[in-house]
């Protein structure tokens, strides 16, 4: 008699198991290649906990060809269905083993929709079953596991399991026959063989993207002036503005400029207004990736496995909630006072707890988790990255709880020889809130000395500025998360993961969202030949669909049937427009990136450098145009990040020097050739030369393979160089 429980990663389950076993019954075991896996009793009974990997099953299509559009479609171990997927193989293994010893189930994956689906697989295809318990919690602390053991439900939740099922179907419907239709559309176009993919999501997450940067392309300048006095205040000299902020014509400011050369300016008025400030909504997924971006400068995919490494440690709530509620139940006073306990939160912890406990909350909800907030147990052992992010969360909680900030602010208005000019000062009465948020509150404090109306102060100096208006900004990783939950575009699980798609493909580049030729081009052919293809509505659409699903109000298989019709409906179009969609797709999208791929001269043979794809393994690397003729020239490339052309050569080795610009890292120069004297300093030589070594000795042909070998190698020095530095910041 054994209950079988299935986590979804080797950490979960190592809590779990040390959560729940009773006293001295814990056995730590090791199944294939050393996978974990814990036995223990619960209540005298034996229990076994292994762990799943995140997916241990991919869709793949059933039998083989590349005809579109497709559905036949099936789950398969994620090991059997790509390469990048085979280290799940061992957990796999032990899971299959591990799972026929059972009379009882429980699924105590995540809960949402992923690990509903995780789950669900697990039992289904390993364990045979349909039915199990589920445990339900939203924190990895001792008492709340054993209390979500307690009251595990006696079913799955077959809600949030449809709506995930839904949404992987939908997406894999997507991916794989746009992606088909429009590498289909090139090959009939020019002959080659080259892909071209596009997503569900990502389709109009680019196109709102461009239509933005359209925007900004498209944008004029207008010159305006400005007149600006410098004015003696106390000690300070202070800024004053003219009365209207822009002038558009440089007349009108040369006279209020000529009429106000005067010694000094009469207070006419002083406006004092009193205002409050509330405190912040809690976090949820969005808000604090955005934050994390804002305040440490971490991408989104970078912020959430950090907040997923503080979950599994149990030291903050699941960080993927829609939420910006806190419920009663998680005992704000207990989380709190245990806050109090760690030295920086002392304080703050005191100010709460002397008053009445409720939280400002905001208006979104999720079914499955509350917003993000501190367990209250004390992180021992966590990283400075981990730390910062966990003070963020931190501070936002009990920021929540605070009192209204109170602030004063002060209009002087001037009378400078019958010109209106003013300046502002602003002060705290009440910092509320704003103390519990620290650092984060960021308020300027502009404190002006006692003044009346008719005192005169000195003008000390008088400047016209000329300016012109500036185009709407750039999204940054923060705030285009925010724009895409406002549109529905995507889930708080998949936002972050598809932004980064779009990075790693080089449709946009920069901390401030740049689209570049490349993605420009494409949302165009796209938009111009396959509108649907890049529709904000018909993803909102599915979206919505995908939700009712969850509440049981939709069947998956009608949420399916419509997808199918549509692709069908697409796919038609599609192919009637092939070779002209192919065309422009070759003279736009093609040229954009072989331009892209282009990173200069061979210093070998005068052919051009550019940068190669294995298809199969994903890795890429450079190689010369001359190899046909003979050139054996190639480099290896880091594995991730755009690389980009500078038309520049290295001094040192008289190859390209390309710059390369990875998520959340600063974009870097270098040049091509691993052995270059510049890059001393950041790769281990040693490593490099010996693999230098092998592939000399090796014949001229297989140097491109081992050229591919040797960019991984240099890509994982890099990285690891590279989060080194990011730990000493
Ligand atoms: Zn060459
Ligand atoms: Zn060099």
């Amino acid at each position: 008699m054994t209950t079988i429980m299935i986590a979804e990663k080797p950490t979960a389950a190592k809590s779990i198991a040390e959560s729940l076993a009773d006293k001295g019954t814990l056995k730590v075991k090791e199944g294939e290649q050393g996978v974990k896996y814990y036995e223990f009793n619960k209540d005298r009974k034996k229990h076994i906990v292994v762990a799943a990997v995140g997916h241990l099953f991919s869709l793949k299509q059933v039998g083989k060809g590349w005809s579109y559009p497709a559905f036949d479609v099936e789950w398969i171990p994620s090991f059997q269905a790509s390469r990048t997927a085979a280290f799940s193989k061992k957990y796999y293994d032990v899971v299959a083993s591990m799972a026929k010893n059972g009379d009882e189930y429980i699924i105590c994956c995540d809960y949402d929709e992923e690990g509903s689906v995780i789950g669900f697989n697990i039992l289904k295809f390993i364990c045979g079953k349909k039915n199990a318990k589920r445990m339900k919690f939203s924190t990895m602390t001792k008492e709340e596991l054993v209390e979500s053991y307690k009251n595990a439900s006696k079913e799955l939740d077959f809600g949030q399991i449809e709506s995930g099922l839904t949404r992987h179907y939908l997406d894999w419907y997507y991916g794989i026959n746009l992606t088909r239709a429009l590498t289909n559309a090139l090959k009939t176009s020019n002959k080659r063989f080259r892909i071209l993919s596009t997503g569900r999501v990502q389709g109009p997450m680019l196109h709102m993207l461009a239509k933005h940067e359209k925007k900004i392309k498209a944008f004029k300048p207008k010159p305006f002036w400005q007149i600006e006095l410098d004015v003696a205040v106390g000690k300070d000299i202070l800024k004053a503005q003219y009365e209207k902020s822009k002038l558009w014509n440089k007349k009108d400011a040369d006279d209020i400029l000529k009429k106000s050369q005067v010694k000094d300016a009469l207070i006419a008025d002083i406006q004092t207004k009193l205002f409050t400030q509330k405190p912040p909504k809690p976090y949820n997924t969005t808000s604090l990736l955005a934050d994390i971006y804002r305040y440490f400068g971490y991408s989104p995919t970078q912020g959430m496995s950090i907040a997923e490494s503080l979950y599994q440690a149990g030291l903050i709530s699941y960080p993927r909630t829609s939420s910006e509620k806190l419920p009663k139940d998680i005992n704000y006073k207990k989380i709190i006072s245990n806050l109090g306990k760690q030295k920086s939160y002392e304080k703050e912890s005191k100010i709460l707890l002397a008053g009445e406990l409720k939280p400002e909350e905001g208006a979104r909800t999720d079914s499955a988790h509350p917003a993000i907030y501190p367990t209250g147990e004390d992180p021992k052992k966590i990283g400075a990255v981990q730390k910062k992010v966990y003070d963020l969360v931190v501070r936002r909680f009990l920021a929540v709880f605070g009192k209204p900030a109170k602030r004063e602010s002060q209009k002087i208005v001037l009378d400078v020889n019958g010109n209106k000019f003013s300046f502002s000062g602003k002060k705290t009465i009440d910092a509320g809130w704003t103390f519990l948020y620290g650092k984060y509150a960021q308020r300027d404090e502009v404190i002006l000395p006692a003044m009346k109306k008719g005192d005169r102060l000195t003008i000390k100096k008088i400047s016209q500025l000329q300016k012109e208006t500036q185009p709407p900004p750039r999204f940054s990783q923060g705030s285009v998360l925010k724009e895409l939950e406002e549109r529905n575009l995507g889930t708080k699980a998949t936002r972050a993961q598809i932004l980064q798609i779009l990075y790693n493909r080089g449709y946009i580049v920069g901390r401030s969202i740049e689209v570049t030729e490349l993605g420009m081009n494409l949302a165009d052919v796209l938009e111009k030949s396959a509108s649907m293809i890049v529709s904000e509505k018909l993803t909102r659409h599915f979206e919505e669909e995908c939700d009712k699903v969850l509440q049981g109000k939709m069947k998956k298989e009608d949420v399916l049937e419509e997808a199918k019709k549509t692709l069908i409906a697409i796919s038609d179009e599609f192919k009637k427009k092939e070779k002209k969609i192919g065309n422009e797709l070759t003279k736009a999208v093609i040229a954009a990136q072989d331009k892209q791929n282009k990173l200069g001269a061979c210093p070998n043979c005068k052919g051009t450098l550019k940068v190669h794809k294995n298809w199969r393994t994903g890795k890429r690397f450079v190689g010369c145009s001359g190899y046909p003729k003979g050139c054996r020239t190639g480099f290896p490339l880091p594995r991730e990040g755009l690389i980009l052309s500078t038309e520049k050569i290295c001094e040192e080795c008289k190859t390209p020097i390309i710059q390369v610009r990875r998520e959340g890292g600063k974009p870097f120069r270098m040049c091509l050739d691993p052995e270059c004297k510049t890059k001393g300093d950041w790769l281990d030589k040693n490593k490099l030369k010996k693999i230098q070594a092998e592939s000399k000795k090796s014949s001229a042909d297989a140097l491109q393979e081992k050229n591919k070998e040797k960019a991984k190698e240099a890509a994982k020095i890099k990285e690891k160089t590279d989060k080194e530095k990011k730990l000493l910041k």
